[in-house]
């Protein structure tokens, strides 16, 4: 099979369908048992070894989305990686090796392929090599301890910090002591960022009970202070009254169930709900048309309407004839819904037209309606008689073809700008299904409760709660109908041969890439220029509508003091700064002291609340600055709401991994997990959202 030229370079193979969605830290003793191989062309998130960080690096550069933190193990890094064949391939012939294949596009019923991530291991010990001297003895510190429960298990988790920074090969490792006696240790990584070293941290390691004691000892000698862990979270939800309604949510929901609910709960409701139609329609379930004629693996010009497919273009027809004559000229013309493209003859009558003279030809006859262009590796080649073939969007779904009108809920007692407002707004990124469900959960939970429990009643005078479940339904319609791991929106900024249909699955803006604040327009890094890469930021700021409607909902209602932006997976609990310049790893600027201890204690709250659902604890290590926890995400609109709009702008990513004590491993979840556990999600995380209405509430009377 040839490949088309936009796969030769590593980054450009990347950037065109790459969507890392986890990295883990590993262990090495296993080697896990090899990926089984993809068929030509097919795509499938599968979990790719690299052999070293640079590569991680190299990859966000190109464009790749990540989900989580790159972290790495002895020199080595795990990413789950969108990709196809052609993109394994070239990354295995860099030195990368297949995992696993953890789901494969369009696969239903394997969307819970649980990821393997191990306990921590200690690094192969082996025989130093470089002498140290006894001025090399670094000093440790604890930056965080944590201990908390699970499900009967007690965890530990530490970050520690070795004033010997610039040294790649210090170990460091914890001992813990619990209150009987019992001790052990485990072992850190270092963990650095944009080429910076943060700290030395690992996964929540399992502790026979509550411990007591820690003590961080270093290769070069270095021994910290004992410390005493803390509670994590440490923070409990007020109990809910018998008779407390809960879970409204009972199956996946597409942008049309979504629209159908937002309706019901405004007839339903409308003493407390306002439906907002937001100003900016998308551009709809829709892409233009489009054919090969030729055969693509020999010859080919691709045709493209202008229009969309939908708008009358599907099904019109192109061929290429010979006329059967001498002397002709090329010619083109469209009769009842066929393009005929009459080829060049010479004095013999054998046709002489190439590739190139074809999408001339076509371009010149029918501007504004149809463009051409050479398929990638036909440049210069004879045009052969071809077709008919029918031009066509590729678009199976029956999402109704045009520009839909974005909504969101405005539900309160007082919903006049006098109460302190909260915007819960939920799936930017297509495929983060359960999204849209912890918002709906919220909203129903918040209205049903309205009527018999008086402290849901008090939180609705005292607060004016915003909600928007489908950010970018274009996406979502594509997602649920052709291809389950669509990120970004449907509108296509690419140019000359990157329309190729094949290319389809790789459109689309990455709304959360498309803000103003610390964007890759200002040089922020975490975003691509390639119209084909998984964090595409757009052909400029706010270019979508989908963005413009998140600001447009925030700015015309000033009194929103607080924000919370729903993602999924991995589990993370976040606040600014979300984005960095590199080199340097300059990040936007801190919020102030106060302002971080604010963001912090009104985590611990939420998260506490989170785990009052089924005990799904927030990782400490994964509850913080966008920045700090995950990696720069420039453009997002968590920035865009603290920065420009004074908003206190919060980031979820529900589905946090799962302990699984028979292998003793953590498991992550994925985009689209078997439904028992998008519903767990949703229900964990509308509580959270509850509790944040809470923390709104007395901010508002404070
Ligand atoms: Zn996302």
């Amino acid at each position: 099979m040839r490949h088309p030229r936009w796969r030769r370079s590593l980054a450009a193979a990347i950037a065109v369908t790459a969507i890392i969605a986890t990295l883990g830290t590993q262990p090495t003793y296993a080697a896990p048992a090899a990926a089984p191989p993809l068929s030509a062309g097919e795509i499938a998130l599968v979990r790719v070894e690299l052999p070293n960080e640079d590569m991680v690096q190299e990859l966000i550069a190109a464009g790749a989305d990540l989900a989580n933190r790159p972290r790495a193990n002895a020199g080595k890094v795990q990413v789950d990686l969108v990709l196809n064949d052609s993109d394994l391939a070239a990354l295995t012939a860099r030195g990368a090796r297949a995992v696993k294949v953890i789901q494969r596009a369009q696969d239903g019923t394997a969307r819970h392929q649980a990821s393997v991530r191990a306990a921590a291991l200690r690094r192969a010990k082996g025989v130093r090599t470089d002498v140290r001297t006894a001025e090399a003895t670094d000093t440790l510190h604890f930056l965080q301890a944590y201990w908390w429960v699970v499900g009967g298990q007690t965890f530990v988790q530490t970050q520690v910090a070795t004033t010997a920074t610039d040294d790649p090969d210090v170990e460091i490792t914890v001992t813990w002591r619990t209150a009987d006696g019992t001790t052990g240790s485990f072992e850190l990584f270092r963990f650095e960022d944009a080429d910076e070293y943060q700290y030395h941290v690992a996964l929540p390691q399992p502790v026979p009970s509550r411990p007591v004691q820690l003590v961080a000892t270093s290769s070069l000698g270095g021994v910290s202070r004992p410390t005493t862990p803390l509670a994590w979270p440490n923070a409990t939800p007020p109990p809910l009254p018998s008779g407390y309604q809960k879970d409204f949510v009972d199956a996946y929901m597409t942008p049309i169930d979504i629209r159908a609910r937002i309706a019901r709960l405004g007839r339903q409701y409308r003493d407390l709900v306002d439906v907002i139609n937001l100003p900016h329609q998308t551009q709809g379930y829709r892409r233009t048309a489009a054919a090969y004629l030729g055969d693509p693996a020999v010859a080919a010009v691709v045709v493209e309407s202008v229009r969309f497919g939908d708008q009358n273009m599907n099904g019109i027809q192109v061929r290429s004839v010979d006329p059967g004559a001498a002397n002709r000229p090329l010619t083109a013309r469209l009769r009842d819904r066929v393009i005929t493209v009459s080829l060049a003859t010479d004095a013999t009558g054998a046709t002489t037209s190439t590739t190139n003279d074809v999408a001339a030809v076509i371009n010149s006859q029918f501007p504004g309606r149809f463009t051409a262009f050479i398929e990638d590796g036909s440049a210069g080649l004879r045009m052969p008689v071809a077709g008919p073939t029918a031009l066509d969007d590729g678009l199976r779904g029956d999402a109704p073809p045009r520009p839909w009108t974005v909504q969101a809920l405005r539900i309160g007692v007082h919903r006049d700008g006098s109460r302190v407002g909260v915007l819960a707004y939920s799936q930017e990124h297509a495929r983060e299904w359960a999204t849209p469900l912890v918002t709906l959960e919220f909203a129903e939970r918040l209205l049903a409760n309205s009527r018999t429990d008086p402290a849901t009643r008090r939180l609705l005078e005292q607060v004016d709660i915003f909600v928007l479940p489908t950010v970018n339904p274009d996406g979502a319609n594509l997602s649920f109908a052709d291809f389950n791991f669509q990120r970004k929106n449907m509108v296509n900024h690419c140019t000359g041969a990157q329309r190729d249909p094949r290319l389809r699955n790789a459109w689309g803006v990455d709304v959360n890439r498309n803000y103003t604040v610390g964007s890759l327009f200002d040089g922020y890094f975490g975003a691509s220029t390639n119209c084909l890469s998984g964090t595409f930021a757009g052909t400029g700021e706010l270019s979508e509508a989908e963005s413009r409607n998140v600001i447009a909902l925030a700015a015309a209602h000033p009194n929103i003091k607080f924000g919370m932006n729903v993602h999924s997976f991995g589990g993370y609990f976040m606040w600014p700064p979300g984005a960095y310049k590199v080199p340097g790893r300059i990040t936007l600027p801190r919020p102030s002291i106060d302002e971080s201890a604010y963001f912090l204690a009104s985590a611990r709250r939420i998260v506490g609340a989170i785990a009052s659902e089924r005990g799904t604890v927030t990782w400490p290590s994964q509850t913080g600055p966008v920045a700090d926890v995950l990696y720069s995400a420039a453009g997002n609109s968590a920035d865009q709401l603290y920065y420009e709009l004074g908003i206190f702008a919060w980031d979820f990513e529900l589905g946090t991994d799962i302990w699984n004590p028979a292998t003793a491993e953590w498991e992550g979840v994925g985009f689209q997990p078997p439904f028992a556990e998008a519903h767990a999600e949703a229900m964990e995380y509308a509580t959270g959202l509850m509790e944040l209405i809470r923390v709104a509430a007395e901010y508002g009377t404070a």
